[in-house]
């Protein structure tokens, strides 16, 4: 029998979890408060979702949830590929942060993560602080991000943008033959908490950076701290640069911008960077640009907060950790050097390889 359902593009929801492998979507709503909210279950093999929240004000409820079904299946594969017993999963809130965030809304998110039982834990995403997952945390356990004086891991970007400036050390080692980013032309796409840290590890590295933020009160707080030239926004993917690194939101590396770029190589801390998978991780390969893959370079963050998650957070060890991430994103380029595959392709096998090798049903399809 045929049923009416909501459709995304020509699939229904359900049609589209199938196909990507999710194990629950669950929409959140309380109109009191004003909180419409959906959070994805990608899998679970490894343990219980883990993955942030979001907040952004999404043009419709259609592009919400393929976000967070995206975001939640990109946290499977970034969990595994950094060696941790964490599933994928990841949870976004629809509304203009600078509106909608407080106390009630936060604490209302998490009674509803706490109706989950544990299956699906949060931490911080875009618009999120550590503030908002102590709200949570009043409702919940399955929270972490805390703040250091609350005793968690404080905020995870710091150790984000570590991880991508140590993938980012394996690329150019890959490609200039040495990893000293002295004088290199770096680009940072979009100043926020990613973004800022990670120009200040690049200045320090004398490195020649480059900033863009749609914000102008963004630009001229890190122009105040650091010696940047500003790229206005619709001239970022034709820069001329050796290393484009997307800090914004996703599927900026797409058809339209591909045929424009002009560096060596992508390296970034924003999540789902290709705006489809197969098609543009081929399109960087025979245009020459190395792709450190998102999922494997931005794992950071989620190291930091797995830490505090298990109850034994140890900043030595996370950093220690995240460094690792020099080692693998080396591995992936062999890998992809020696198989004729894309860096993003390596990078998935070796997250999917570990997660079959764990599956309790032996064979997963993702
Ligand atoms: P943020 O909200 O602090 O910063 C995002 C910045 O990007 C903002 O300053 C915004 O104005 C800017 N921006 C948005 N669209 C832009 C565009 N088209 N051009 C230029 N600038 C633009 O978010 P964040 O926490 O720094 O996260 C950035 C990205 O990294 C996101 O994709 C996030 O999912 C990903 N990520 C973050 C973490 C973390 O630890 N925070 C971990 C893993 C992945």
């Amino acid at each position: 029998m045929r049923r009416d359902s909501i459709k995304l593009k020509s699939q229904t929801i359900l049609d589209k979890m199938w196909d990507m492998s999710h194990e629950q979507l669950v929409f959140c709503s309380d109109h009191v408060l004003g909180l419409k909210a959906i959070i994805s279950i990608h899998n679970t093999v490894l343990g219980p979702a883990m993955g942030g929240t979001r907040m952004w004000d999404y043009t419709s409820e259609i592009a919400a949830i393929e976000d967070v079904l995206r975001l939640s299946r990109g946290m499977t594969f970034k969990n595994s590929i950094a060696g941790l017993n964490i599933g994928g999963g990841k949870a976004v809130i629809i509304g203009d942060a600078k509106k909608i965030k407080g106390e009630k809304l936060m604490r209302r998110f998490g009674e509803f993560v706490n109706g989950l039982g544990g299956q699906y834990w949060t931490a911080e995403d875009v618009n999120m602080t550590t503030q908002d997952m102590e709200y949570i945390r009043m409702e919940t356990p399955y929270v972490a991000g805390l703040s250091e004086k609350s005793g968690g891991s404080g905020d995870p970007s710091p150790v984000t943008a570590y991880g991508v400036f140590c993938a980012m050390k394996a690329c150019a080692k890959k490609v200039y033959g040495s990893d000293i980013l002295v004088g290199k032309k770096i680009l940072v796409q979009g100043l926020g908490n990613v973004g800022s840290y990670l120009i200040e590890l690049l200045i320090k590295e004398q490195a020649h950076v480059l900033v863009s933020d749609l914000f102008n009160d963004k630009i001229k707080s890190i122009a105040e701290r650091f010696k940047v030239t500003v790229v206005a926004v619709n001239e970022v993917y034709g820069a001329e640069v050796d290393i484009y690194a997307p800090c914004a939101l996703g599927a900026t590396i797409n058809s339209q911008t591909i045929p424009m770029m002009n560096c060596k190589i992508i390296a970034g801390g924003a999540n789902n960077q290709l705006a489809d998978e197969t098609l543009h991780a081929k399109m960087l390969n025979d245009k020459g640009i190395l792709y450190g893959p998102d999922f494997l370079i931005n794992s950071g963050g989620i190291i930091n907060v797995y830490f505090e998650q298990q109850g034994n957070y140890n900043k030595a060890k996370v950093l220690e950790k995240t460094e690792d991430i020099y080692k693998m994103t080396t591995d992936v380029i062999n890998l992809a050097s020696v198989n004729q595959i894309t860096t993003h392709q390596a990078a998935l096998n070796i997250a999917k390889k570990r997660i079959e090798d764990f599956s309790r049903l032996k064979s997963p399809t993702f």
